[in-house]
Order: structure tokens, then sequence, then C-alpha cells
């Protein structure tokens, strides 16, 4: 008995558009969406001087923080070690006395542990991930910057575009 051949039947793939019209210029089909991820941010703020040190959040990697303040104490000194402990907690450490704290994520302005001699401590801050879409018209001047969701299409940041381009977002 032979084997008969199934015949395959593509579905048509429902695609999503990928460009859109454009309501400066009129023309149809030219603004392009351009979606891109920023990594979380570690804020840390000098336990002196109070300046921030902003670095992206590198994942299983322990991250140094100095202070880049020439007029600190703290100048040029790791004031904070950062790394990962698990996915939504993350493990801090005073650069100076070693103090240790485990921080759950995300969090805003907490202080760490820390047996310096100074009164205040430093302070960290994490800024989750965005995304970020452009707009852009191939005809006119037309440029456009977005919030995108996670889940967010081309399509969908369109949509968000014209509410805001009409006035309604
Ligand atoms: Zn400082
Ligand atoms: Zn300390
Ligand atoms: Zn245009």
């Amino acid at each position: 008995m032979g084997r008969r051949r199934r015949k395959v039947v593509r579905m048509p793939k429902k695609r999503l558009p990928k460009s859109f019209d454009c309501p400066e210029c009129g023309k149809t089909s030219t603004i392009g969406v351009n979606i891109t991820s920023q990594k979380p941010l570690i804020i840390a703020r000098c336990s002196e001087c109070g300046k921030e040190i902003v670095k992206e959040f590198v994942g299983n990697k322990e991250m140094t923080f100095e202070c880049q303040n020439e007029s600190c104490p703290n100048y040029n000194q790791t004031i904070l070690r950062v790394r990962p402990f698990s996915e939504h907690v993350i493990f801090a450490e005073c650069g100076k006395c070693h103090g240790k704290t485990l921080l759950q994520l995300p969090l805003e302005d907490a202080p760490i542990n820390c047996s310096c001699e100074t009164q205040k401590q430093v302070r960290l801050t994490t800024r989750p991930a965005e995304r970020l879409a452009t707009l852009t018209c191939g005809s006119c001047e037309l440029i456009c910057y977005l919030l995108a969701s996670p889940v967010d299409e081309p399509v969908d940041i369109y949509g968000k575009f014209l509410d805001r381009y009409y006035g309604k977002g």
C-alpha cells in the first residue's frame, strides 16, 4: 500500500499591517512604526552628595556604582554593588562597609543596609524596561514617539497615534 501524499493546505497567514496612511501629508502607506525595547534601569543615589548614578540593569552580572562627583568624599569609590538574586529580587551591598540587602523588584527609592558612619544611606531605585515606539512618515516630516505596552503591535501604536493626532488621546 503506497503512502498517500497528503496535500498540504497552507492557510494564508493573516498579516498585520506594517505601514500606514499619514494624516499629515495624506499619502498612503508612508508611515512606518519602529518599536525598540530599553533595558530596565538601576539608579543609585550617593549617600554623601545625593548625586544619582544610572545604569542599565544587566542580568546575571555584578554591577558597581561609583560616585562621579569630584567634590564628594565618595568620589571614584564604589558606593554600591548590585547583582540579581532571583528573578524578582536583587542583592545590594554597600561598597564600603559591605552591608547586605535583598530588595524585591520593582522597587522605588529604597535604602540599603549600611553600617558606615554616615547618617545617610545609599538609596536604590529601579525603573522597569520600557518599549519605545517611533512613528515616521517617509513622505513628510512627521515623527512621533509613543510608549508601547509589552503586547503592542505596530497597528496598535498607529491607533494610539491617531487618537493623539486627532486629540482623543
Ligand atoms: Zn557622592
Ligand atoms: Zn556602608
Ligand atoms: Zn506624511
